[in-house]
């Protein structure tokens, strides 16, 4: 079981005058398991769908009062992007995660952070073991991506390889701690691997939650960030319905068409055979990937047969 806060410390009955969220509640220190050793779970949120709808007012006056209004106003804020509404929500994760997925992560700069100090404490003998399923080897389309599975007797290499590895590193590290070497811990860590977990707290408002999400949910984010960006997601759209809604809508399922689809779609009778679609799509795209990125939104829309 990943290691983690005490449920007890939110079972407590306070009374508030704040916008509470039931959906929010009841992820408050319910942890989410992700990967091997890690989790995420909801430390605090400050307010909820309404809070959006309410600082909208500000901005539109008298404004909505039904539930209803209430979503039609939250959907077309997020249609037309204006995004400060959604700022004035915020939620605090508390976080565990292998050290290569904290890089990944860390990139969102919109957050504030507070991780654990490897120069303070202890690192823990817990390093990312992939499943076996999720061994595949280099894509041959996409340079950041993974292809086809590894064969059993490849995954089994690789599987032993780290942990061999893993073993070997943690037991230097402990030699460095240990009072013959009584290395400084800010060095002693320095040999083990990005694989090892870290842990922070991570507090971000839901604009910028939503963004990271969009980004770290996509099928082209590694797999390992995805993972806790769904665990997130999981908690948001119990926690603001209206909001991850409107998101889901607008963002997540959206389809963005550039100026020359938008030429090549309008140019052209549709739906099309595949061979005589990339002609004409490739006589306006000097760029492969484009091409292929074209061909694809084309296939997803039923217009490439
Ligand atoms: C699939 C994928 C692959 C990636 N590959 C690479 C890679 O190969 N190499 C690499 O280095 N990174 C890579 N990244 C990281 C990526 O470039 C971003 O750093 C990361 O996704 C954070 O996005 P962000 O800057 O929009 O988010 P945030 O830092 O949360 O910023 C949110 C928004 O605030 C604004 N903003 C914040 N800071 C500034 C600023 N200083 N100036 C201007 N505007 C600002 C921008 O509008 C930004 O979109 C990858 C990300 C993804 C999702």
């Amino acid at each position: 079981m990943p290691q983690q806060k005490s449920k007890k410390l939110y079972t407590k009955q306070s009374k508030t005058l704040r916008p509470v969220s039931e959906g929010a509640e009841k992820w408050m220190g319910v942890p989410i398991e992700c990967l091997d050793h890690g989790f995420v779970y909801l430390v605090d949120y400050m307010g909820n769908d309404q809070s959006i709808v309410e600082a909208a007012r500000v901005s539109y006056g008298k404004g909505t009062k039904t539930v209803n209004e209430d979503r039609g106003l939250i959907r077309y804020l997020r249609r037309h992007w204006h995004t400060t509404p959604f700022e004035m929500v915020e939620f605090k994760f508390h976080a565990k995660m292998p050290i290569f997925v904290a890089r990944q992560w860390i990139r969102h700069r919109t957050a504030s952070v507070n991780e654990y100090s490897g120069r303070y404490s202890e690192m823990l003998n817990e390093f990312y073991l992939p499943d076996a399923a999720v061994l595949k080897k280099q894509s041959k389309s996409n340079r950041q991506g993974r292809g086809e599975e590894l064969s059993p007797v490849q995954q089994k290499r690789v599987l032993e390889v780290l942990k061999n590895d893993y073993e070997r590193s943690y037991l230097n590290y402990q030699d460095f701690l240990s009072e013959d070497v009584n290395l400084a811990r800010e060095l002693s860590r320095i040999g083990l691997s990005v694989a090892n977990y870290t842990q922070w707290y991570w507090k971000i408002n839901l604009h910028n939650l939503m963004h990271f999400l969009k980004l770290r949910m996509d099928p082209h984010a590694q797999h390992e960030v995805r993972v806790f960006a769904e665990a997130m997601a999981k908690i948001l759209k119990d926690a603001m319905p209206l909001a991850y809604e409107a998101f889901n809508d607008y963002v997540l399922e959206s389809m963005q068409l550039s100026g020359l689809e938008r030429k090549v779609l309008s140019g052209n009778k549709w739906p099309m055979k595949e061979k005589k679609a990339r002609e004409v799509i490739v006589a306006l795209f000097s760029n492969k990937r484009e091409t292929e990125e074209c061909v694809e939104k084309f296939k997803t829309l039923g217009l490439i047969k």
